[in-house]
């Protein structure tokens, strides 16, 4: 299918806020927030990137909506490279790629309807038209209806999952390609993630949007996306399609992510953020060397802590590692 959005490369050190005795020293301190990131967005398919809070999965999907200055590596829609704001290319790119947070409440102005925050996003992108019915499509498509009844309310009077829709229509107001969708339901209540995420994929399939949807839940990924990357210390460990990489995960990470992830036919209680995986994950002020996992990994080899595995293809079409177990003739 379609490639919508690649990036490749992608790489974001954030300077560390330095105190007075880091000031009088001359060493300048980064954190790693994400390195090297290659992934690929298509049409009508839902990519996942799991990981664990505070692996770099954020700092992916606002790299992609081109919400940093400075980026190394290169972003392209439809084979295009986008590498600078501003800018006929960037406004485009703005309209096509929508964004949606992980806490509606914060990313609708308070003061605010929903007729206001979806008429001006409409505006903003010259859709405005018949503005009556072009408002009502909206709400239809993400299942507020009757539209009348939601228009004219301010965000403290929707629950948290109809903020979320609100938030989903504002941003199909754009009329976009691409959803970068950052953890969208792991602040709603359990009882309502279904729901998000079931509208979500209705979406993709009747928009043929492609979607990144971004989750600390490897079940949820299962669940909901058509392709699945791991995430780990701010590099890619593990892609595949999610069948693949949630039943027979390559990675000794995606093993104990799925380990230790609740039991897949209880969905509707997705795994809460603060469910993680055993054991720390590290610094990215000074991430482990060679595989970033090898401080916590059973099986890890004296390579493994001196040099970086690269991808190694597995007999599953698509699907890869970034492990040492991999390579070929070593000892399984
Ligand atoms: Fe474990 Fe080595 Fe594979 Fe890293 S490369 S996951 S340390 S076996
Ligand atoms: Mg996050």
């Amino acid at each position: 299918t379609e490639v919508v959005l690649e990036a490749e490369g992608l790489t974001k050190h954030f300077p560390v806020r330095r105190g007075v005795r880091d000031l009088l020293s001359r060493e300048h301190k980064v954190v790693h927030a994400v390195d090297d990131i290659k992934l690929t967005l298509r049409r009508g398919r839902v990519t996942a990137l799991v990981g664990e809070s505070g692996s770099g999965k954020s700092t992916v999907a606002r790299l992609m909506a081109q919400l940093y200055g400075r980026t190394a590596g290169e972003i392209r829609l439809h084979g295009e490279s986008i590498t600078v704001r501003g800018g006929r290319k960037f406004r485009a790119y703005a309209r096509r790629v929508q964004m949606i947070f992980q806490d509606p409440f914060a990313s609708l102005n308070p003061t605010h309807t929903v007729r206001y925050h979806l008429t001006r996003a409409l505006k903003i992108h010259g859709r405005a038209g018949d503005l009556e019915q072009n408002l009502r499509n909206l709400l239809d498509q993400v299942q507020l209806t009757p539209p009348e009844r939601y228009l004219d309310k301010f965000p403290h009077e929707l629950s948290g999952g109809q903020r979320q829709r609100v938030s989903i229509a504002r941003a199909l107001g754009a009329d976009p390609e691409a959803l970068l969708a950052d953890e969208p339901v792991s602040m709603l209540d359990v009882s309502i993630r279904l729901g998000v995420l079931n509208l979500l994929r209705d979406l993709k399939e009747r928009l043929n949007l492609a979607i990144l949807y971004i989750t600390h839940d490897i079940a949820s990924a299962r669940y909901f996306a058509d392709e699945t990357l791991v995430m780990y210390a701010g590099r890619l460990v593990e892609g595949g399609d999610s069948e693949t990489v949630t039943q027979n995960p390559a990675h000794p990470y995606t093993q104990l992510l799925i380990d230790s992830a609740p039991d897949p036919d209880r969905l509707g209680e997705l795994s809460r953020p603060e469910d993680q995986a055993g054991g720390e994950p590290p610094s990215l002020i000074a991430p482990p060397t060679g595989c970033r996992f090898h401080p916590r990994c059973v099986h890890a080899m004296p390579k493994c802590s001196t040099d970086l595995p690269p991808r190694f293809e597995l007999p599953v079409q698509g699907h890869w590692a970034a492990c040492w177990l991999y390579e070929e003739g070593a000892a399984k």
